[in-house]
């Protein structure tokens, strides 16, 4: 309705006569849509509703040609295993440090910037196309370029045809790193036929993909494959306008115990500066502290820049996409209303699933399940403690984890909560008084923990307590 520009006591009036009662948040199919549309005198494009949907309080204009400047290329390093992705990225770096550094000691902090030829190139930390496949289903679109690492002395393998697809399925064109040159088995000829057999055509093979010899043990041909990468990305002409508010992707977050929600963000578009607030996901704040990747406090980062932040009142998820706003209030508005769609997306799931609950019950006899919501400070410890919970299912009891996450227990957690029926599990984090008088009053339980072991023995322990007694 507000695309539309009706208003919605109109939309309400036509769709009372067409004998429909809806209220102003209700969801109408897509058939009533279109007969609505029809006698408002509206056009809907169905199915694009959702990609157009424009967020309030979101600054999101065409760029204008004349405000676009270049900027670095991101690039993320893909390859079989033990071919020298890391290796390289290690060398890369090495290339990098000049003596007057402090050491020229880098920060991990999600990704990592190069200078070469005074041009700054921007690798993604995580190398792999399972990080870059991650991040795509987010809707992250953070690579530009992907240098494929094919080891010489032992050509195209699984890993390396797996990435092949997934830069050719993402549009991201590759640039062939023939690693482990110093090997006396290498056969780059030998890797350049096996990549034209999977679709890969190197310059020698009369196509047009680069490939670059290089060691990542002796440093030989790095410095040609950062020519390379540069050349490669002046011909896809990156640009960004660094004077507008900032947006880009949550490439890594974590809950540090004293410092509380940390997240590496990459800049893509605009100039992010420290005080400004933001959204990221269904989470907001206002930067308190920025740094770069040297471990630099800084106070504005341009397109192409990525940095670490404090000051996010919860933990975002990689992937995610962040904005800078104009002040604190449209954030934490805009971080609210995406928290509610994400409880209504999760509730919509567990209650499609009742029939399905419902036809078990019925064949597995009375079956009772103990719903959770699992919220701990590192992925590690949530992820284990998701597989071995779910490890407790018996035959009279089903352990049902809604919503597990990184992060400290939150308002939206307890509102999940208590829709659909779930005891809460804290692992290493500690709620707010805020959150813990909320769970009071809605009567949700919070359990917290700082022992895996614990948990599953008090998890245990309730599912027994839930077992009718045995005459
Ligand atoms: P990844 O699994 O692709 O990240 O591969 P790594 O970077 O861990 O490298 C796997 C192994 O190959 C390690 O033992 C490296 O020391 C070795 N390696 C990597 N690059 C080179 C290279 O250029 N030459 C030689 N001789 N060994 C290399």
């Amino acid at each position: 309705c507000e695309q539309a520009e009706v208003s919605t006591s109109r939309v309400i009036m036509t769709l009372m006569k067409l004998g429909i009662m809806a209220n102003i948040n209700q969801n109408i199919d897509e058939d009533t849509l279109m007969v609505l549309a029809d006698d408002l005198g509206i056009s809907v494009v169905v199915g694009q509703v959702e990609e157009e949907e424009k967020e309030e309080g979101i600054e999101d204009f065409k760029d204008r040609e004349k405000d676009l400047k270049p900027r670095p290329p991101i690039i993320t390093v893909m390859g079989h295993v033990d071919h020298g992705k890391t290796s390289l990225l290690d060398a890369i770096r090495k290339t990098n440090v000049t003596s007057t550094e402090s050491g020229g000691i880098t920060q991990a902090i999600g990704a990592s910037e190069v200078s070469i030829n005074g041009q700054k190139i921007v690798f993604l930390d995580t190398p792999g196309h399972e990080a870059f496949t991650a991040m795509r289903a987010r809707g992250a679109h953070v690579t530009d370029i992907a240098v494929l690492v094919v080891a010489a002395d032992d050509s195209v393998k699984p890993q390396t045809i797996e990435s092949i697809s997934h830069a050719k399925a993402a549009g991201v064109p590759i640039i062939v790193a023939i690693n482990k040159m110093d090997k006396p088995g290498a056969n780059p000829d030998l890797v350049k036929k096996d990549l034209a057999d999977h679709g890969v055509l190197v310059e020698d093979w009369g196509g047009d993909v680069i490939s670059v010899p290089v060691s990542a043990k002796t440093g030989e041909g790095i410095t040609n494959l950062l020519e390379m990468i540069l050349l490669q990305a002046e011909v896809l002409e990156l640009k960004a306008n660094p004077n507008r508010l900032a947006m880009g992707s949550v490439i890594e977050a974590r809950l540090d115990r004293s410092k509380g929600p940390v997240a590496s963000l990459l800049v893509l578009n605009g100039t992010l500066q420290a005080g400004q607030s933001i959204v990221a996901g269904t989470c907001s704040g206002r930067i308190r502290l920025m740094v770069n990747d040297k471990g630099e406090a800084i106070k504005k980062a341009g397109p192409a820049t990525a940095v670490e932040i404090l000051g996010l009142t919860d933990v975002p998820q990689a992937g995610d996409e962040f904005n800078a706003v104009r002040d604190d209030k449209v954030a934490r508005e805009i971080a609210a209303r995406r928290q509610e769609k994400l409880r209504e997306e999760v509730l919509a799931k567990n209650s499609s699933m009742t029939l399905d609950k419902l036809f078990s019950q019925i064949q597995e006899g009375d079956v009772k399940e103990l719903n959770l919501i699992i919220k701990g400070d590192v992925q590690g410890s949530v992820g284990a403690l998701n597989s071995s919970l779910e490890k407790l299912n018996n035959e009279n009891v089903k352990v049902n984890v809604v919503h597990s996450g990184v992060g400290t227990v939150s308002e939206s957690d307890i509102m999940l909560a208590e829709t659909s029926g779930a005891v809460i599990i804290g692992f290493n984090v500690r709620p707010s008084t805020a959150v813990t008088t909320m769970a009071d009053q809605k009567g949700v339980e919070i359990r917290l923990y700082r022992v895996i072991y614990d948990v599953i023995n008090d998890v245990e322990a309730a599912m027994k307590g839930m077992l009718d007694p045995e005459y």
